[in-house]
């Protein structure tokens, strides 16, 4: 719908000789390129009062947008949130794409950063903040430079003032994410959550309040204004509203980010935009969101994808990583690799999570499940956890001991029948 083309940023190949990450040609839109095709127009509006805050908030409340890392607030209600506090506010975009399976922030970074860029500054200017902070996943140092690189082209060219935007690198842990913990991590503190209340909006990045968004919800600003409300609320399958960015990996002939309506089914995806299940596999289960949301069954794959369309199955979407897998998938190598991880990243601020996790590892390393066992220590992670980590890291077990009975007794990891 729009035309992108792409520059190579100098000094990147330099970057990528050391072999700090996997050869690719690192590419970004230029500035120039974005403002001919009609970009920031919507800042240069807003800026110039041709577009007021109530008439975008109306506007984003029609289209319906929702919070795309993961939690699905919808975004003019974080937005009025943090205006209705006293300021100095700030904003904060979540760049520290960690989820397990996810990928989809890389790719509209890589692909339209001033389409981000744009969308991540409307929002700092709905709330009128005093600055604009972007936490970005370590992992991604190509997209540092690409990042970088854009901001200087901003300033050069007067449509952010120098030091406006402040650029930070995240240090690998899965846990900043978390937005109080990436915001203690801003504050170069260590990444743990806060407890709450008081939330972010009201007291977050140097106790003020804090409008943190993720990289792809505030792409879509922008992109939703162009091509209207209407046009994004009137997408959707099966009731549901707007696009969702599925970052499809596993047992798939064509993994990738899918952009397809809201609410498609597993089914439809794999059908219509994965090219089906890759060559001589058959579909035994799929996670619906990442690591953190749980495991479905090849017999719920006709359910739709979405936010709360998943709760009464025990699962949730968040950023919408789907992980394909198949007969030839091993569910104990599967679980324990799924808590291996939270383990690892637990923060260890509270025991039911640091130690829980440990523990529940351990517990599915034994030839034989001990099933009651197993449940009373994921009950007590989802009740007594602090943060989304500790209540999410049972989920896989729990899905299993709730979905694949058949296929655990088949395993001889728990007792027939
Ligand atoms: Fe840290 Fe885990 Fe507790 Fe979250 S649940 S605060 S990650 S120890």
């Amino acid at each position: 719908h729009h035309h992108v083309r792409y520059a190579s940023v100098e000094g990147v190949e330099a970057v990528i000789d050391t072999g700090h990450f996997h050869p690719e040609t690192v590419l970004w839109q230029r500035l120039a390129d974005y403002r001919e095709a009609g970009g920031y127009r919507l800042l240069n509006a807003c800026r110039d009062g041709e577009v007021s805050v109530e008439r975008l908030i109306k506007a984003f409340e029609h289209a319906g947008l929702r919070g795309l890392g993961g939690a699905g607030f919808p975004l003019y209600r974080k937005w009025q949130a943090v205006r209705a506090e006293p300021g100095p506010r700030y904003a904060v975009i979540n760049a520290d794409e960690g989820e397990p399976g996810t990928f989809k922030d890389r790719f509209y970074l890589e692909r339209e950063i001033h389409r981000f860029l744009e969308g991540a500054l409307v929002g700092a200017w709905v709330v009128e903040a005093e600055a604009l902070y972007i936490y970005l996943r370590d992992e991604y140092p190509g997209l540092h430079r690409v990042l970088h690189k854009a901001i200087d082209e901003l300033e050069e060219a007067g449509l952010v003032a120098p030091g406006h935007i402040v650029l930070r690198r995240g240090a690998g842990a899965y846990i900043c994410g978390e937005e109080s913990a990436l915001i203690e991590s801003l504050e170069g503190k260590p990444g743990k959550p806060r407890h709450r209340p008081p939330f972010v909006a009201q007291r977050g990045l140097f106790d003020r309040p804090t409008l943190v968004n993720n990289v792809e919800t505030v792409y879509w600003v922008p992109r939703i204004w162009e091509q209207g409300a209407e046009w994004f609320a009137g997408q959707g399958r099966h009731g549901r509203r707007g696009l969702r960015s599925f970052s499809v990996s596993g047992r798939v002939k064509r993994p990738g980010v899918h952009l397809a309506p809201a609410g498609i089914t597993l089914r439809e995806l794999l059908e219509e935009y994965c090219g089906g299940m890759a060559e001589g596999h058959r579909l035994l289960g799929y996670l619906p969101g990442g690591a953190s949301g749980g495991i479905l069954p090849a017999s719920k794959a006709n359910i739709p994808l979405d936010f709360d369309t998943l709760q009464e199955h025990g699962c949730f979407i968040g950023s919408a990583a789907i992980v394909v897998l198949s007969d030839q998938d091993d569910l104990r190598a599967v679980a324990s690799n799924l808590l291996a991880f939270f383990a690892d990243e637990s923060c260890g601020q509270c025991t039911p999570c640091r130690v829980g996790s440990e523990k529940m590892l351990t517990l599915l390393e034994r030839d034989e499940w001990d099933v009651p066992q197993l449940e009373r220590l994921a009950r007590v992670m989802m009740d007594a956890s602090i943060c989304g980590l500790g209540q999410a890291a049972p989920n896989p077990v729990i899905s299993l001991l709730r979905d694949f009975r058949g296929e655990l007794a088949g395993r001889n990891l728990i007792a027939k029948g």
